[in-house]
């Protein structure tokens, strides 16, 4: 796993196309958040230099002149901004409509540093080269990694036709120069963001998993059994619940005779006996040493859970041991609630612990179902 792990973070560039589709899909979430904090970032930087170029160039380079095209912009990039901030500044939005969002920006920078490069032809000023940039930007999160690298190419070869056609061919040397460095820091920026994106939600799963697993058995620990459980109990209308508390007979004897390491892999064997026989559609975990849980999400008949704990004992028995001089069995309880009756989640588990107790008191190797006026075995 480790070592999956460490061969995954180095992202190849020829997969993290097919990685930042998934990651695309898988984190939906994530995704619109970063466009929508993108969004006001673009927005602002956009407007800071507008302004900035607006202020520097009347003051430092007064041959220039500011084009009136720029002081026009000034205006529309104003009420932009003002729209971009009071709609996605804090309000999550849908993806649909950020998406829809970073498109009509892209085109309209686009659409700007068009204009700005045919405009105007008598003063030939270089057009605002930081454009394709800020549209490489645009684009890390919104697309797929080849998709955005087909964008930022199309733009920056479009920047470089359009100065070729309407500028001289100094300001064309400029903007192509422009145009070209701005192009591999947008694709260098977009490799590093997309495989930082894709490991680090690749750990974060790794972590999540591994804050709710059992280490030596696989299965969810105490926690998460609990946490899922208690979950699904406030949460579902139907509240025929079922407790399984499963304790492996004479387990010290197993330690004792063959070693910890023998113990460890009983405890193994034991859990995916439990997990295969709870199934996918209830929740099997490992309380801690060798008692483990199933939460039975709705039973329909005694019958179901007496299945599945005949299944559990019968297949603990099989579990092939060095010799003959320990054999493994389990005790089981079961507390079940019918859809009139209620029990807080600790309560029905100490139903079932009593139901434990009960089998472990006389004789083991057998299942019993909490009853509340007496507890019989079956
Ligand atoms: P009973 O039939 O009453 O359950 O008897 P028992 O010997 O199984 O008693 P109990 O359930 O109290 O014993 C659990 C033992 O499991 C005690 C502890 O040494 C051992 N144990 C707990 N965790 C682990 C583990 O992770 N690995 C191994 N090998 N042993 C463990
Ligand atoms: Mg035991």
């Amino acid at each position: 796993m480790e070592k999956e792990f460490e061969r995954t973070k180095r992202v190849k560039f020829r997969e993290i196309d097919a990685l930042s589709k998934k990651y695309l899909s898988d984190n939906e979430d994530e995704v619109r958040t970063s466009n929508q904090r993108m969004i006001v970032t673009v927005t602002s930087i956009y407007f800071l230099v507008i302004i900035i170029y607006n202020i520097i160039v009347p003051i430092f380079f007064s041959d220039w002149g500011v084009a009136y095209i720029y002081q026009i912009a000034l205006v529309v990039h104003l009420a932009v901004a003002t729209f971009v901030f009071l709609r996605y500044r804090k309000t999550p939005r849908s993806l649909k409509e950020v998406q829809a969002v970073c498109v009509a920006l892209q085109l309209y920078v686009m659409t700007f540093l068009g204009i700005v490069s045919v405009l105007p032809l008598e003063m030939d000023q270089p057009a605002v080269y930081f454009a394709p940039m800020v549209m490489g930007f645009i684009v890390i999160f919104m697309y797929t990694f080849k998709t955005a690298l087909i964008l930022c190419l199309f733009e920056s070869v479009a920047i470089i036709v359009i100065s070729f056609v309407f500028k001289s061919m100094e300001v064309c040397n400029v903007n192509m120069f422009c145009a070209l460095l701005t192009f591999f820091v947008a694709l260098y920026v977009m490799y590093v963001v997309y495989s930082n994106k894709i490991n680090e939600s690749r750990h974060r799963k790794k972590l999540r998993k591994m804050g709710q697993t059992d280490k030596l058995t696989g299965i969810y620990n105490r926690a998460a059994t609990e946490m899922m459980s208690h979950e699904y109990m406030h949460t579902n209308s139907d509240k025929s619940f079922g407790l399984m508390i499963i304790d492996i007979d004479e387990f010290k004897s197993v330690n004792d005779t063959y070693g910890h390491q023998t113990g460890d892999m009983v405890i193994a064997s034991v859990a995916k006996i439990i997990e295969t026989a709870a199934g996918p559609d209830n929740i099997a975990g490992r309380m801690g040493g060798d008692e483990f849980m199933i939460f039975m999400k709705g039973w329909k008949t005694q019958d179901d859970m007496k299945k599945i704990a005949a299944e559990i004992l019968r297949n603990a028995q099989k579990i092939e041991m060095p010799d003959d001089r320990v054999s493994i069995s389990c005790s089981i309880g079961v507390c079940a609630l019918k859809d009139d009756e209620w029990m807080e989640y600790d309560e029905l588990f100490s139903c079932a612990d009593k139901a434990l107790y009960y089998i472990k008191e006389h004789g083991k190797n057998c299942y019993a179902f909490y009853a509340k006026d007496a507890t019989g075995s079956n």
